[in-house]
């Protein structure tokens, strides 16, 4: 994660003192690498460079249009999950031809949005929405390219919040029902079958889970192959996992080692949908101590994020490192980082044993690029925090701060 160093006391984004952005921006503010996005997507390109691959990037990790649109430059596909993430990636000059749509509730209108802009397939999660996808694809004369997402019923061992290939899942068609799924969808007249998915969940640290369902994917493939189903995609989903503590998850290319040599006679183009590892840590949330106070057996830090800026801390009970931009001599304390927002659970750290904090000091929440913006909202009327994107000596908005007329935009009072 060297975008973000220690020049001196001083910590950097980039070639960018995070005090000046500070200053500039204000905050709470998010503060992206160019770079490292840039570098996450290339080694994740480079590791599966020697087989036919689409990396279509999981929009919802973030989706501010300058990230999306850097992406884009560099060939980029999209997984998305909604039709807001489809106008996104659109937008952001994503090719249709590399996009698929996941999510289990896709509407009608979103699937006639997706069918007119002729995307690569729908990642299928139900038989009902099969059904639904054929009569939209049947009225407007068209044919929608599918693969159904199979839940393969593996404990991916992340958090249960996280973890969707599960049996008790809401996620996929039940690895038992697949074969009935796809003779259902070869049936379908407005159908084409081209594609076999999973995602069995997100910040996976292990590479066995990933192992065990390309396995029980290519396996399904050969019998689906064997009726006469032209599978010429498989989809293993995201969910490779990034250190945010102590956690040390394979790197691309070890995840790339591990499923390539599974694939050596499968014969498919392989998807893949990371989300996280490409932003995750190439991101913070930069944020100011408003005020502390002593609790009976902590210090209370009070800064002016909360959990509507940046949510995974209340979510998951997630991990984010928590560092002093200007680092000196102080002494540790038992801290709990806080937010302004009238719930017990706005937290960013709890019970942590970090050097003292004061009014006005400046905090970086580290590894905050992956679901932090995106997830972010304005509870409590708290505008959106403004985003940043760093490249070299050069920071540039590529989100303005939220204002009071954008929290009331669109409402009525008479
Ligand atoms: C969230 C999600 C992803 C991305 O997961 P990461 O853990 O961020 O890599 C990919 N595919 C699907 C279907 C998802 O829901």
């Amino acid at each position: 994660m060297h975008s973000f160093q220690r020049r001196g006391k001083e910590l950097f984004c980039e070639d960018k003192s995070l005090t000046s952005i500070a200053e500039e921006y204000g905050t709470p503010l998010y503060v992206y690498s160019h770079s490292t996005v840039t570098r996450h997507y290339q080694v994740f390109e480079e590791a599966f460079a020697s087989i036919p691959h689409i990396i279509c990037y999981a929009v919802k990790a973030n989706p501010t249009g300058a990230i999306l649109k850097l992406l884009a430059k560099m060939d980029s596909g999209a997984d998305i999950v909604s039709g807001g993430e489809l106008y996104r990636a659109l937008r952001a000059g994503i090719e249709p031809s590399r996009i698929v749509y996941s999510g289990v509730g896709k509407t009608e209108k979103e699937m006639e949005d997706a069918l007119q802009s002729d995307i690569l397939m729908f990642n299928i999660e139900s038989f009902t929405e099969l059904a639904a996808l054929d009569e939209v694809a049947g009225r407007m004369g068209k044919r929608a390219r599918i693969s159904l997402r199979i839940n393969p019923d593996i404990d991916p061992g992340t958090h249960p919040y996280v973890a969707t290939g599960l049996r008790t899942s809401k996620f996929g068609i039940p690895f038992e029902y697949a074969l009935e799924g796809y003779d259902r969808a070869a049936k379908l007249p407005n159908i084409d079958i081209i594609g076999v998915d999973c995602h069995i969940g997100s910040q996976l640290t292990e590479l066995s889970p990933f192992v065990d369902a390309v396995k029980k994917l290519i396996e399904l493939i050969t019998v689906l192959r064997q009726k006469d189903n032209d599978i010429q995609y498989l989809d293993i989903g995201g969910g490779l996992g990034i250190p945010y503590n102590t956690e040390n998850p394979p790197s691309p290319a070890e995840f790339a080692d591990a499923v390539k040599r599974h694939l050596a006679e499968a014969n498919v183009t392989l998807i893949l949908e990371p989300g996280r590892s490409i932003v995750g840590n190439a991101g913070i949330l930069l944020t100011r101590v408003l005020y502390t106070k002593k609790g009976k057996d902590r210090r209370f830090v009070i800064v002016d994020a909360g959990m509507n800026d940046l949510l995974r801390p209340s979510l998951y009970d997630a991990y984010h490192e928590i560092a002093h931009v200007v680092d000196e001599e102080r002494d540790i304390e038992v801290s709990d980082i806080v937010g302004p927002i009238c719930e017990s659970g706005d937290f960013l750290a709890k019970d942590r044993r970090l050097p003292r904090f004061d009014k006005g000091d400046l905090i970086a929440v580290m590894s905050a690029g992956a679901y932090g913006a995106s997830m972010s909202s304005t509870y409590n009327s708290r505008p959106l925090a403004a985003e940043v994107l760093v490249n070299g000596q050069t920071a540039r908005l590529i989100r303005k701060r939220g204002s009071c007329e954008d929290l009331i935009r669109g409402e009525r009072v008479t």
